[in-house]
């Protein structure tokens, strides 16, 4: 890229070297941020065709944050930026309250959310939901869900570093839209996407770190506990320890 020139003013082939560049040097979980694209304290931006930082940023009262999420979704558009778009049914671009406090940030969606087109529907999404309500004591509607990618992987197989990296302008700009006080990561790839490390979830659970000036809690993510009940406990200690983050009441056993 030549001297003085933005990441948005690049042709596409630019942008793809300059991508390719930062792949290589293993970068890619850090995020377009580090290169400049969007300050972290810039508010939500608008997200261009190519997944670019497009527009100044925009205040961050109530109103303002549900017009943001709406401009980030226009810009996501039916969006080809990545492989996954020829197998999926519908995007997922997350979903609940604009100004939510707490943000979850799951892996991708998985057959049931590709169906309808919203995060966590699934058996996955029935136990979130249960952390949620008869656990923390929130409404669902109250806090913001989303993932890591907006498509569903094919056979619901891992991401992949440039499915990550098509996808991560549109979650950075929900998270600069929404402004979560607190962001949970659920599973190994939002977590290590959210702290911008390779660390294996087992080690980062319940130590809560940060994105942006945001706290990050990592935990499990549901899936893994429908298959290891066991988890659940550890979860619960995290979700406590989020609670606590927001001032909200930590309830005790019934
Ligand atoms: N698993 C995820 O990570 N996200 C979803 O939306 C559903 C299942």
């Amino acid at each position: 890229m030549s001297p003085g020139k933005s990441l948005l003013a690049t042709g596409a082939s630019e942008r793809e070297e300059i991508l390719a560049d930062l792949l290589a040097h293993g970068r890619f979980l850090s995020g377009l941020s580090s290169v400049g694209v969007a300050p972290p304290s810039a508010g939500a931006e608008r997200v261009g065709a190519s997944g670019e930082a497009a527009v100044g940023p925009v205040g961050r009262s109530g109103e303002d944050a549900a017009v943001a999420l709406a401009a980030i979704r226009e810009d996501l558009g039916d969006c080809r930026r990545c492989k996954l778009a020829s197998g999926r049914k519908k995007i997922v671009f997350g979903q609940g309250n604009p100004n939510a406090e707490l943000m979850f940030v799951g892996e991708a969606p998985g057959s049931e959310e590709d169906e309808q087109g919203l995060a966590f529907v699934g058996r996955a999404g029935q136990l979130l939901t249960d952390i949620i309500e008869k656990g923390m004591k929130m409404r669902r509607a109250d806090v913001w869900i989303g993932n890591v990618l907006k498509c569903r992987p094919p056979q619901n197989r891992n991401p992949e570093p440039d499915e990550i990296l098509s996808c991560q302008p549109f979650l950075e700009a929900q998270i600069r839209a929404i402004r979560p006080r607190v962001l949970v990561g659920l599973g190994k790839f939002a977590a290590q996407w959210l702290l911008r490390t390779a660390e294996p979830i087992s080690r980062l659970r319940g130590r809560i770190g940060e994105r942006d000036g945001i706290p990050v809690m990592p935990t499990y993510h549901p899936a893994y506990l429908l298959r290891n009940p066991a988890g659940k406990k550890d979860v619960w200690e995290d979700m406590k320890a989020v609670l606590r983050l927001l001032g909200r009441p930590v309830p005790g056993p019934d």
